[in-house]
Order: C-alpha cells, then sequence, then structure tokens
C-alpha cells in the first residue's frame, strides 16, 4: 500500500444537516490529588472540528477512551468530568450517555436535534473497542450518516471505533486530524532544508525507524537524551553506568559511519551532565564526553552541546524535535531540553514541528507551544507516522482521489 495519506476532511465533503460520529482523544490527565483535569489540551484541540460540525448543522455524537479499563466499566474512567469541561467550553446542548453502544445511546438518539452533542461513554469498557471488532463498530456506526476520525493520537491503533467503523460509513479526517497529516506530511515527504531532526528521550530503539525512514531527507541528526549515550559509546568513548542499547550501538555506528559518506551529518554531544545517581537530588558535574567516570551516568547534554545544537538549529529552514535532551523532570537535568525548546521558539521563518510525547508536555509547560509551527498531539501515533509506517486510523479513511 503507498503511505500518500491524500486524506479526504469533513472541509472537502457535504456534511450540511447530516448525523455525524466523530472518534476524539479525550484521553486527558488527571490531577492525582484533586481528581481535576490538569491538562485539557486535547478537549481544546478538538473544538474547531466540533464547532465547523455545529456549524453546518450536524447532529454529533462524540466518542473517545479513556485510560485503560481492559473492557470493564471503571468508575473513576467514566467520561463524566470530560463531560462537564465539554459543557463549559461549548454554546450548546451536551448530553451524555451512559454506554457507548446500547440502549441508552439508542433511547438518546432519537431526541437529539441538530446542532446538539451527545457524548459517548468510554468505548474501552467494552473489550471489543480493543479488538477490534467488526459487530461492535456496526453497532457505533448505526447511529450515524457519517465518521470523523479527529483522534491522530490513535490513528496508530487497530481499535473498533478507528479502524473497523471505516467499513461501514463514509469515513473523513476531523480538522486536527488533517492539520497533523498535513504537517507530517510536509516534514517527511517535502521538507525546506537544510532539515535538522533532533532527537533525544530514553531509547535508540524508539527511534531507529525515524531516523532509517529520514536519513534521505534530513541533512542533520542532533542527538541527546539517554539515547546519546550509545552513539558517545559507539564512538569509542567510556559511557560510564549509562545504561547502552548494546543491540543498537552497531546500528548507531553504522550510521555514523554512513554519515561521513552521505548526505546527513550526525551530531552528538561534546560535553554532557553526569552523577553518580539517578536521583533528584544527587551531585553533579559537567564533564566533555572523553572524561566520564565508570561510575558515573549522562543525565543531561552540557552547555558546550546546548550551544553547538543551537548553531545548527540557527541554520536550518526545517526542524523536528522528538525527545527531550536530558531527565527534564529532574531540575538539575532540565536545560538541555529548555534550551532546545528556546531557541526552536525563536525562531522566526523555520518550519518547527515538536514531535508528541514529552516532547510536546514540556513544550507546553514551558508555555512555548504557541511559538512553534506545530506541536503534534500524538505520542506513539507521531513517531509511526514520522517512521513511516501506515497508520490504520488514517490509511482507512476515504481518500482524495477515490471516493468509497
Ligand atoms: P521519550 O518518551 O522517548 O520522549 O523519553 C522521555 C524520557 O527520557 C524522559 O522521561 C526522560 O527522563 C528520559 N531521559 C532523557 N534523557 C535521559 C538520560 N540521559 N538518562 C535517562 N533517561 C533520560
Amino acid at each position: 500500500m503507498k503511505n500518500t495519506f491524500n486524506t479526504k476532511s469533513i472541509l472537502d465533503t457535504e456534511i450540511d444537516n447530516k448525523i455525524v460520529i466523530c472518534r476524539v482523544d479525550y484521553n486527558v490527565p488527571f490531577n492525582p490529588s484533586t481528581g481535576e483535569i490538569s491538562d485539557d489540551s486535547r478537549i481544546l484541540e478538538s473544538l474547531p472540528t466540533i464547532n465547523y460540525l455545529l456549524k453546518h448543522n450536524c447532529k454529533i455524537l462524540l466518542c473517545s477512551h479513556l485510560g485503560r479499563p481492559n473492557g470493564k466499566v471503571v468508575d473513576e474512567l467514566k467520561m463524566e468530568r470530560i463531560y462537564d469541561r465539554l459543557q463549559s467550553l461549548l454554546n450548546t446542548n451536551v448530553k451524555l450517555s451512559k454506554d457507548s453502544i446500547g440502549t441508552h445511546t439508542i433511547d438518546l438518539l432519537p431526541g437529539l436535534k441538530p446542532k446538539e452533542i451527545l457524548l459517548l461513554e468510554n468505548l474501552r469498557f467494552h473489550k471489543e473497542e480493543e479488538s477490534n471488532d467488526l459487530n461492535f463498530a456496526k453497532q457505533l456506526a448505526a447511529f450515524a450518516e457519517l465518521y470523523v476520525n479527529d483522534a491522530f493520537g490513535v490513528s496508530h491503533r487497530s481499535h473498533a471505533s478507528v479502524d473497523a467503523i471505516t467499513n461501514f460509513l463514509p469515513s473523513y479526517s476531523g480538522i486536527l486530524m488533517q492539520k497533523e497529516i498535513e504537517m507530517l506530511n510536509q516534514v517527511t515527504n517535502s521538507p525546506n532544508l537544510p532539515f535538522t531532526v533532533i532527537l533525544g528521550g530514553a531509547k535508540v530503539s524508539d527511534k531507529i525507524s525515524v531516523i532509517d525512514n529520514l536519513k534521505q531527507k534530513a541533512n542533520s541528526f542532533v542527538i541527546g537524551g539517554g539515547m546519546a549515550a550509545t552513539f558517545i559509546h559507539a564512538s569509542g568513548y567510556k559511557t560510564g553506568q549509562s545504561p547502552i542499547e548494546t543491540e543498537y550501538t552497531k546500528f548507531a555506528e553504522n550510521l555514523m559511519l554512513e554519515s561521513q559518506n552521505t548526505n546527513f551529518e550526525m551530531i552528538i554531544p561534546k560535553d554532557v551532565i553526569v552523577s553518580e545517581k539517578f536521583s533528584i537530588d544527587s551531585p553533579y558535574r559537567t564533564t566533555s564526553i572523553d572524561n566520564i567516570d565508570d561510575n558515573e551516568m549522562i543525565l543531561d547534554i552540557g552547555p558546550q552541546s546546548s550551544i553547538l545544537f543551537s548553531e545548527k538549529i540557527n541554520q536550518s529552514k526545517t526542524l523536528l524535535w522528538n525527545g527531550p535532551m536530558g531527565v527534564f523532570e529532574f531540575q538539575q537535568y532540565s536545560s538541555g531540553t529548555k534550551n532546545i525548546a528556546e531557541k526552536l521558539s525563536q525562531l522566526k521563518t523555520a518550519t518547527t514541528i515538536v514531535g508528541g510525547g514529552s516532547t510536546a508536555e514540556i513544550t507546553r509547560a514551558l508555555n512555548l507551544h504557541q511559538n512553534m509551527t506545530h506541536v503534534s498531539t500524538g505520542g506513539g501515533a507521531t513517531l509511526e507516522f514520522l517512521g513511516g509506517k501506515i497508520l490504520p486510523g488514517i490509511s482507512k479513511l476515504n481518500q482524495k482521489d477515490k471516493e468509497t
């Protein structure tokens, strides 16, 4: 199958007065002490699609999963708190069903008027959601005339509300989904050059497919985070107690060799912040990469590396960033990550794409997300897209060149 993702969106089709079932990603985090939603950005991100459907006089059924109830009803994972937030954000009548499929939804549907919303209960209370059950999907689809997927964050999952449902309804991308597809398509297929990919985070193994897929397009890979230790090790330096993915040292070595003969360069840290302990208050020091003691581990990039990485950032026209430069959760190891986020946010003309997951969280926590061209809402989905995989939640939607 060709990975074109030339998806047809709700903006490209006639949706006036339709009954629409829209898959959203309302898997939001809660504050453990207050029980309140701690970050409602996923709800806010769904509003453009909802408002568009409302403007077009649609009756809207919204469906999502929340947490991991594993096919059982779990009280804390009911959609009530999301329903409350949604109601406070929308100037229309929102109803909450006690189930996704089932009699309560069936009873509420006839009373649903145009420009009204019915939020279904957590899809994962039914095990059939995650097993991509055709019958479950058919029952969901039976509520509506048209399906919209605006849940980019789960588009890599073959689940019933993402995948199987597309067998039963004309299926389109929502506004958020379309934005994700366009931005990530652009960066993977036709980036303005020079194109720099900044990778960090815990493990090389998570990022291998991204490197493999983008090395034909990217001019530079900048490597930080825990994964840098494997590259530093593969370059012949001692990395002390830093976890090394030995099965990937050969990959790192080959990549660095390949970069000497091809168009892309590999940039690894010059200096790092090390400590003998992985803890919030351990003593630490900055050292060049050729002077790491046997009992130390790398926990952040050093100031010289930040300068080196910033120079590369300044020279680039397209930047993709996925993965923190250090253990940002501990204040003393967060500078490398903050420096990169700030540098990217200061660029005036370059395209800056922040790949989802923890990188997106950091960017939002620093309140720099508004300054980036795009902050992806996916975690695993973003990595799989950038790694060139076919995502069922996208590939099964109607494509522009072939209506189904
Ligand atoms: P990822 O999910 O791949 O974005 O990885 C994020 C995690 O990588 C964060 O929890 C960081 O604490 C962790 N991380 C970043 N740098 C390091 C490092 N040098 N050593 C251990 N963990 C790290």
